[in-house]
Parts: C-alpha cells; structure tokens; sequence
C-alpha cells in the first residue's frame, strides 16, 4: 500500500493537466509507503504515450530524497488520453520490483498503483488519500 495527501495528488492531477497531451512524470520521496514530498520531473521522450527521465535529473532527486532522508517510493506518471492502468510499454520499461508505478489518469480522474515484478507480472497495489500529509 502506498498512502499520499490529497494536496499531492492535486499536484500531480495539475501537473498532468500543464504538460498535457503528453505524458507528465516524476517521483513521490516517503518513508514507510508514506509519500511526504513530490518531485517533478522533466518527461525526456516529450511523448503523449510514454515518459523516462534524464539521468542528471534522476540523480538530483535521489540526492534531494536523500539530504531529507528520504527514500524515493514511486515513479508516477500521467495518462493524458487513457485509463489509469500499466501500458504494454510501461510494463516493459517497468525494471525495479520494488517501486511503485504510480499512474493518474486525466479523463478518469484517478490514480491507481501497481508494482511489477521481475518476471513482468503485474500487481496493483492499493492507494490511500489522506486528508493531510503525514509527518
Ligand atoms: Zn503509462
């Protein structure tokens, strides 16, 4: 289970609507499945239908996840045209089994989240949405 407030999902919902109709990205940085700090990313492949992100860009957030002590907990991204579920390409670019895959659909207005495991299977996992952010 992984748990986010409400305020970083209305993030992440009005980060999707900016870089629409491509694909917005970035990773939630938590502790114990809880996400407490959002870090937008850059969407390196600029496509509607895909996402990755720049290395320097990936180690900033690491390094960002780290100086607070952090761990980062999940990858999200959007999908600007489509339902909230794991694409045959996200699927595929999928390669840590211990991340959650985080996905917010626009016309659904809805996230769901999923961990994939190192054989590609595919395993939603619940998301909770708290009033607040945890401290
Ligand atoms: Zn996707």
């Amino acid at each position: 289970m992984i748990a986010l407030s409400q305020d970083i999902l209305a993030e992440i919902a009005a980060q999707a609507e900016a870089e629409a109709p491509n694909e917005a990205c970035g990773y939630l940085a938590g502790r114990d499945g809880v996400a407490l700090e959002r870090y937008p990313m850059t969407n390196a492949d600029a496509s509607p239908e895909h996402f990755s992100f720049e290395p320097r860009e990936q180690f900033a957030a690491l390094k960002r996840a780290r100086e607070a002590g952090l761990e980062l907990i999940a990858i999200y991204h959007s999908h600007p045209a489509t339902p909230a579920r794991m694409s045959d390409e996200d699927i595929r670019l999928a390669n840590d089994p211990d991340t959650i895959y985080l996905i917010y659909s626009t016309p659904e207005d809805r996230i769901r989240g999923f961990t994939v495991t190192r054989d590609k299977r595919v395993l939603e996992c619940e998301v909770q949405v708290t009033a607040e952010t945890p401290r």
